[in-house]
């Protein structure tokens, strides 16, 4: 038997860990690391902010479907990984050896400013979704008294959704809470067609956001935001959507990764020379630059699955030879932004369209997706299950 090693169980793994019973056929032994049992499913946090979708609603079990496919699941973070001995270190203190690893372990929210001490628990991180009551913190603190002022940090497709949602929470639950929106860009949606951004303006304006562009954060500090400029803006509770960070364990491993310490990979998902495969937020794709977007991932899970069987099992040598499957970025993908007032703005290049349907539409994908555990891309016949908010006013 050889040894498949797999970091993070993550949506670029999630073909590979659905075909668990096939790579034991192939004399393939699957072991997966993740600090958590569950993968919480980026696409759905908008919906379960806003008090739509229950958070079980983008939530798959990870570790069962491992587990029931006969793989072992180690609950752990990877810490160092030596190329040459063919272990990986873990937080636990366990080494792990393997003959082929692949590695998906992600990204996380990346605040490019300093956070006070005295401001840190005033600062609500977007993930992980199942802890979703941290998001009712500024209706219950400021219950009665003021209505509090929510900014949210950044003016990407993460800050649009989450600013247009945590209105729609604050009226489930009867608060009056003040949402804006302070980015260091020109206009929302940067990087997408600049219809996108002006119709995510006018839906937010219509929900009473605020949004402030040209507005670089340098500080959070206890009670106000310090900008680029020395100008302050007051605020109670601050949610940062400013970017997406990778996890130092390629750079402190010292393999080969970008600036920014993402995993170098070619078109095969591979590391050039090392039986070492990675995907996802992740990696850096050396024949282009790849937003860190969840399409990529579940289109490179198919890529990942068929070269560390190729590489590990019975069906193909790795010495010298290239791996069977390359990874060619789709030219457009469609992405869904629920927007908070019921509607979803669907973008496609430079077709940008808006409707209670585009929502219905992604709300159907997303669940399609999350129920079968990350194994098929379908849009669900039935809706997710819903949040049980009460609507007090
Ligand atoms: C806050 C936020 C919001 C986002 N919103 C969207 C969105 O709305 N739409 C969209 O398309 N994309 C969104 N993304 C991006 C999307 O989540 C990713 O593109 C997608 O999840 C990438 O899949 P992945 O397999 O690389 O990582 P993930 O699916 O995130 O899985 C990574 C896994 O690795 C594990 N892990 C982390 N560190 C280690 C370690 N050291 N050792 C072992 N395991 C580890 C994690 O626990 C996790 O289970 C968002 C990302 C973030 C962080």
């Amino acid at each position: 038997m050889k040894d498949l090693l797999l970091l993070g169980a993550g949506h670029a793994h999630l073909k590979t860990i659905h075909a668990i019973p096939v790579l034991h056929q192939h004399g393939v032994r699957v072991v997966v690391v993740d600090p958590a049992p569950h993968l919480y499913y980026s696409g759905s946090i908008s919906g379960i902010v806003g008090g739509m979708i229950a958070p079980r609603g983008g939530t798959i079990d990870t570790r069962a479907i491992v587990e029931r496919n006969g793989g072992r699941f180690v609950e752990a973070a990877a810490i160092r990984i030596d190329p040459n001995d063919r272990t990986v270190a873990l937080s636990d203190g366990n080494i792990l050896s393997w003959d082929v690893l692949s590695c998906a372990v992600g990204s996380h929210s990346e605040t490019r400013f300093t956070v006070d001490e005295a401001a840190a628990d005033r600062v609500i991180p977007v993930k992980p979704v199942r802890d979703v009551s941290r998001f009712d913190r500024p209706f219950l603190d400021y219950a009665g008294t003021h209505p509090c002022h929510i900014v949210v940090l950044g003016g990407g497709a993460t800050a649009v959704e989450i600013a247009g949602n945590m209105v729609r929470r604050a009226r489930l639950r009867g608060s009056s809470c003040q949402v804006s929106v302070v980015t260091r860009s020109a206009q929302l949606l940067p990087g997408f067609h600049p219809a996108a951004g002006k119709i995510a303006e006018a839906h937010l304006d219509r929900l009473g956001v605020a949004v402030h562009v040209n507005s670089s954060v340098t500080r959070v500090g206890a009670g106000k935001i310090i900008l680029a400029d020395g100008s302050t803006r007051a605020y109670d509770y601050v949610i940062p959507a400013t970017g997406l960070g990778v996890p130092s364990v390629f750079a402190d491993s010292g393999l080969p990764v970008a600036k920014d310490g993402a995993l170098r990979v070619n078109r095969s998902l591979q590391v050039s020379g090392y039986p070492i495969f990675g995907g996802g937020d992740c990696i850096s794709f050396a024949p282009q630059e790849l937003a860190r977007v969840g399409v990529h991932a579940v289109y490179q899970a198919q890529v990942i699955y068929e070269n560390a069987l190729w590489a590990a099992g019975d069906t193909g040598p790795m010495d010298g030879k290239e791996p069977p499957a390359s990874y060619t970025p789709p030219d457009r993908m469609l992405q869904i932004l629920n927007l908070g007032d019921g509607t979803g703005l669907a973008i496609r290049g430079s077709r940008v369209r808006v409707g209670r349907l585009w929502l219905a539409l992604k709300e159907r994908i997303d669940w399609g997706y999350v129920r079968s555990g990350g194994a098929r891309l379908r849009p669900s016949v039935a809706a997710p299950p819903r949040e049980m908010i009460p609507i007090t006013r």
